[in-house]
């Protein structure tokens, strides 16, 4: 059990009937209000400010029964305690300065690790890793909004000022750094929050097939009758280590039923917001994949997508496809049978690499909030560019970059709302 807060001094006096030494482990008994011992054990101290949250902290370690922990609650609480929220201790150390937000996170993703590479990279966020890019990269602006702003204030002096060209350079040089640390971000939002796959595909190709192998039970409807799946089904798992979100959606197929067309419809929409599509094909009736090759069009071009030839237990081959417009990137090809489960390993191997999970030792953990955050940068940095090209007012430059390190801000906590720290911790378990 921890304790932190200004009166932790006084519950372990009146709880130990002493204050232990700062930093040692000291035995013994922990009292209830009639001063009968309530149990036996280890207490630590920390004294402010050199604590987790920055508070006097005490932590008893007691035997463990629910009914031993219930009674150790009742007597802190009758001395004036109460119980913590859901993140409130990381809280504390964020709003006491022991943490900036985007560290705080990371306690909360190392907590939720679900494989050793989401575990390490959410460990580098947390010694500050991704915390130091963010702050060296807003100092980088702050400097070029300096020079920018020197240029407004001085316009009349003879002031030894950069160029424009120079100027641009270093925006340049800005940009650079910013997609480099997106490119990590992403990577690490990956690691840390899985991926989003879509299923996709004609109808009665073994969508659903698929979506039960992959999540180990009947969580889709499966028939043989074309157009049953109409909604968006959404299922979380874990997949030897990482976590894969899967939706399952309606079968693509021009359709005058009002309910299978806004099926559809969502099935669009998941498409366009996941990490990777995977486009499954009957490889007996479709060995072409010609219904890839139709569908091609209003796929999101953004979306990576692998190609799923299913079916494999009927004695099909995956055919070499040679045959898709050369402007989209070729996609992936996998053959399996979602039936047997011939071929799954490589499936699964195939999702894997795509997570992230194993690539590269520096990457950092990051979340979606810091992708947005790190985009609104760059849509900055591309208008104060266009400004500085334009020969725009001096003024409208400086305030691109000054919009652009509050984005950076916000990242980690500079700049944050009651709302957002709300949420943040609220996601967090009780006692971190
Ligand atoms: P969906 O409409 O794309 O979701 O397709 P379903 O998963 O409902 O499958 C349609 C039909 O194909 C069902 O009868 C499945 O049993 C069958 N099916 C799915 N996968 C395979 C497979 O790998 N091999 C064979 N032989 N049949 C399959």
């Amino acid at each position: 059990m921890r304790i932190s807060g200004p009166q932790t001094e006084r519950i372990a006096q009146q709880m130990l009937s002493v204050l232990p030494h700062a930093r040692v482990a000291t035995s013994g008994r922990f009292y209830d209000a009639d001063a009968h011992p309530i149990d036996t054990g280890l207490a630590l101290y920390f004294p402010a400010p050199h604590s987790y949250t920055g508070e006097s902290i005490l932590e008893l370690h007691s035997h463990g029964s629910p009914v031993v922990v219930q009674a150790l609650i009742r007597r802190v609480l009758q001395l004036g305690g109460r119980r913590a929220a859901p993140g409130e201790f990381t809280q504390r150390a964020y709003l006491n300065g022991k943490l900036d937000l985007a560290q705080a996170e990371a306690v909360a993703d190392l907590i939720d690790a679900a494989s050793e590479s989401a575990a390490r990279a959410a460990l580098r966020s947390l010694q500050g890793e991704f915390s130091r890019r963010v702050v060296s990269l807003s100092d980088r602006l702050g400097e070029l909004r300096a020079h920018v702003e020197a240029a407004i204030d001085f316009a009349d002096e003879q002031l030894e000022l950069l160029s424009e060209r120079a100027l641009g350079q270093r925006l340049r040089g800005a940009i650079a750094e910013l997609q480099a640390l997106a490119a990590a971000g992403r990577q690490g939002r990956l690691l840390t929050q899985g991926i989003t796959v879509v299923i996709a595909g004609r109808p009665n190709v073994g969508k659903s097939t698929l979506l039960n192998r992959l999540t180990g039970h009947d969580a889709a409807i499966v028939t043989a009758t074309p157009g049953t799946t109409r909604d968006v089904l959404r299922e979380r798992i874990a997949l030897d280590g990482f976590t894969l979100t899967v939706l399952d959606t309606a079968g693509l197929r021009p359709s005058n039923d009002d309910i299978e067309a806004e099926g559809i419809r969502r099935a669009r929409a998941a498409m366009a917001a996941a990490d990777r599509i995977l486009f499954v094909i009957d490889a007996v009736a479709d060995p072409d994949a010609a219904a890839y090759g139709e569908e091609l069009a209003s796929l999101p071009t953004q979306v990576p997508v692998t190609l799923v030839f299913n079916k494999l237990d009927q004695g099909t081959r995956p055919p070499l496809l040679t045959a898709f417009g050369a402007s989209a990137p070729p996609p992936a090809i996998v053959a399996i049978s979602a039936l047997t489960g011939q071929g799954f390993d490589v499936l699964v191997s195939h999702l894997k690499e795509a997570a992230g999970v194993g690539a590269g030792t520096d990457v950092p953990s990051a979340r979606a909030r810091h992708l947005e955050a790190l985009g609104a940068v760059d849509r900055h940095l591309a208008q104060a560019t266009k400004l500085l090209s334009d020969g725009g007012a001096p003024e409208l430059v400086a305030e691109e970059l000054r919009l652009a390190q509050i984005a950076l801000g916000e990242i980690v906590g500079a700049e944050s709302s009651d709302e957002l720290l709300g949420r943040i911790f609220s996601s967090f378990c009780i006692g971190k």
